[in-house]
């Protein structure tokens, strides 16, 4: 970050403004939404900035522009119109100390202005950096239509109540009034109806200090989605924005846990490379002990937690200690591998069978039997399968049909580092080796034909599609 956005307290601040035109009047009616003290410097004003200081809300400077005349002012405001002029009050601001913004010079800029959106007390700001002042428009627009007209009388009324809720509730009790207040039907009556049936049942509930208690949350096993932080559900995001604990895998992207509350915990229950595994039992152990005590628990998994996840392990844990959870889908990784080489998991006529496997199974339990699901009209996704690739050679040959098998392998689906194969069985463990295709991977069989991505990128080289 080049910039960094900050709120400004701006109560009695004197803000001067140079420049008496249409520029420095943009400038100065963003800056009477604030409670700044508005000064303008300007030979002569327009219409509306002289409206403006008959009625008092600036006050107008006709002196000469000097660093002694703006010390004291945090924010200088530079729009004369005419880019010199400009450059040079900016040297006069910077001398006197000031942070200055000049309209349309970025290179001159400490302090950028963003797009907002406004709903005093509630403020948005978006900033681009000055790289992309259209998408900033896009995302307010978006936001504009997310966020209730009157959102901030509800938080501005939140605010009034504040002391008289710590007074008489409990730090928990808190917690639950507010998500009672902003989760529940009461920010939609106010959507509706305003400021006064919501006061007055916010009012009654903490005198009454009968909060309607937050029923427990169930704990959330929630789909990361593979690789890109985009491809989480809206669900699972808001699901990461109510959590008080976020027990995470090594395959979830970063990104993702961005997407969490910033005072969320964030706890890394996966295998670093070259460590141990936490065991499964124990991440139980943990899942189970932080919902006990009344934390919004989400444990995160890459995918779909029902595809290989372990999740029904975590889910019966869950249920024996007396505990609710619910499961919130997520894009599994054979999804997006086969998306990444713009294939389809089926394909009418050719492929109707989808087998989702694996290269690994419980202890004791063998190996999947990867011949039999192998027909002329499947197709086979192979999650952690990269290691199990002589395995599955062998197994193909010794039912006689590896030169009839393609392979796609995808690693690192949707990732910056995605990498993909397209080869024959034959020549599989080689051809894996050769490419760099490391886990994780999703390795595609498909008897020739039935193929999930291959019709997609027939016109690249056989061997090796892209690295
Ligand atoms: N629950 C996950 C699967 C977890 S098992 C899901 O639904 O996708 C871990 C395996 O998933 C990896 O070994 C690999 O086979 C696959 N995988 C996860 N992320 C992947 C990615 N970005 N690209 C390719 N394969 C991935």
């Amino acid at each position: 970050m080049k910039t960094f956005p900050m709120f400004l307290t701006m109560t009695d601040r004197r803000v001067v403004i140079l420049g008496g035109a249409e520029q420095a009047t943009q400038k100065c009616r963003l800056m009477l939404k604030t409670d700044a003290r508005i000064e303008v410097f300007a030979p002569r004003l327009d219409v509306e900035l002289q409206a403006l200081a008959d009625a008092g809300r600036i006050t107008h400077r006709t002196g000469p522009i000097t660093a002694d005349a703006l010390r004291g002012a945090p924010l200088v405001f530079v729009g004369t119109g005419c880019p010199g002029v400009d450059a040079a009050l900016h040297a006069v601001a910077s001398d006197a100390g000031a942070l200055v913004n000049v309209v349309d010079q970025p290179d001159l800029c400490d302090a950028m202005t963003p797009a907002i959106v406004d709903r005093d007390p509630v403020v948005v700001a978006i900033g681009t950096e000055g790289t992309a002042p259209v998408l900033a428009r896009q995302i307010k627009t978006t936001l504009e239509r997310m966020l209730d007209p009157r959102l901030g009388d509800l938080a501005a009324l939140a605010g009034r109540l504040r002391d008289y809720a710590a007074r008489r509730l409990e730090p928990g009790q808190r917690r639950d009034l507010w998500r009672w207040v902003f989760n529940g039907p009461l920010r939609a009556r106010h959507a509706r109806d305003g400021d006064v049936p919501v006061a007055r049942a916010i009012k009654d509930a903490i005198r009454s200090g009968a909060v309607p208690a937050a029923a427990p949350a169930p704990v959330a096993l929630v789909g990361a989605g593979p690789g890109a932080s985009d491809l989480i559900t809206l669900r699972g995001v808001l699901r990461l924005q109510e959590a008080d604990v976020i027990f995470y895998d090594r395959l979830v992207d970063p990104g993702v846990l961005e997407l969490a509350r910033r005072d969320a915990e964030r706890v890394f229950v996966g295998k670093a490379p070259g460590c141990h595994a936490w065991p499964q039992d124990k991440i139980n152990a943990v899942i189970v002990a932080a919902a006990k005590q009344g934390r919004r628990v989400v444990r995160l998994k890459c995918g779909d937690p029902g595809v290989f996840a372990r999740g029904a392990e975590e889910a019966q844990a869950l249920q024996g200690a007396g505990l609710d959870y619910e499961v919130v889908p997520g894009v599994t990784a054979a999804s997006g591998a086969a998306a990444a080489v713009g294939g389809f998991l089926t394909e009418r006529g050719k492929s109707d069978t989808l087998v989702l496997t694996t290269g690994r199974c419980a202890d004791g339990n063998g190996i999947p039997d990867w011949v039999t699901h192998l027909t002329r009209r499947s197709n086979v996704a192979v999650y952690m399968g990269v290691a199990a690739a002589p395995d599955i050679a062998n197994s193909l040959s010794r039912a006689g049909i590896l030169d009839e098998v393609e392979l796609t392998a995808v690693s690192n689906a949707q990732r910056p580092d995605q990498k993909i194969l397209r080869c024959d069985a034959t020549d599989m463990v080689a051809a894996l080796d050769q490419a760099g295709i490391e886990s994780p991977a999703i390795l595609f069989l498909s008897r020739r034909d039935a193929s999930v991505a291959q019709q997609q990128v027939q016109a690249a080289p056989r061997r090796l599609v892209a690295v």
